[in-house]
């Protein structure tokens, strides 16, 4: 999946938001680029972590994993970030914000995945669940 215009979850605070230690829209297991609207937006931390822009594309993008997310948090939330990261909210947690889900619920999906993409990884589980969680659970059109 490739996101356009929005991308970016709530790697930030407050400090009880599920996505602090998810990081499933960073890790490009949910999303495989996110676009900025220029190297302004894409800013100097990145860079410094080596990201490029990928300028072909319209909107530029670059690709994910984003090397700043490290055990789901944004290691650069401090500082300058692509304006689209603090746009995105994928399903799960729009659903908690509009109180239409419980935390305690999401953040139990949310290990649950991250445990479906470590069998995954190990060879224990097929890509194909993963996939489908991911659609059932964050609708990622993946
Ligand atoms: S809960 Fe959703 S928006 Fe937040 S980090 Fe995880 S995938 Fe991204
Ligand atoms: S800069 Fe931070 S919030 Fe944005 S994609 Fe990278 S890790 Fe995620």
């Amino acid at each position: 999946m490739s996101i356009a215009e929005t991308h970016g979850k709530d790697l930030r605070g407050p400090s009880d938001s599920i996505c602090l230690g998810c990081g499933l829209c960073c890790d490009g297991t949910l999303l495989s680029h996110l676009a900025v609207s220029d190297e302004s937006d894409l800013g100097a931390p990145l860079r410094a972590l080596g990201v490029e822009l990928i300028a072909a594309a319209e909107p530029p993008v670059f690709e994910l994993p984003c090397p700043a997310v490290a055990d789901g948090v944004c290691t650069i939330h401090h500082l300058h970030r692509p304006r689209a990261c603090a746009l995105f909210e994928c399903d799960l947690s729009r659903r908690v914000l509009d109180g239409r889900l419980d935390a305690t619920i999401a953040r139990g999906i949310i290990e649950e995945v991250l445990d479906l993409r470590t069998r995954v990884e190990r060879g224990d589980a097929g890509a194909e669940e993963l996939r489908d969680r991911l659609r059932r659970d964050f609708r990622a059109n993946i």
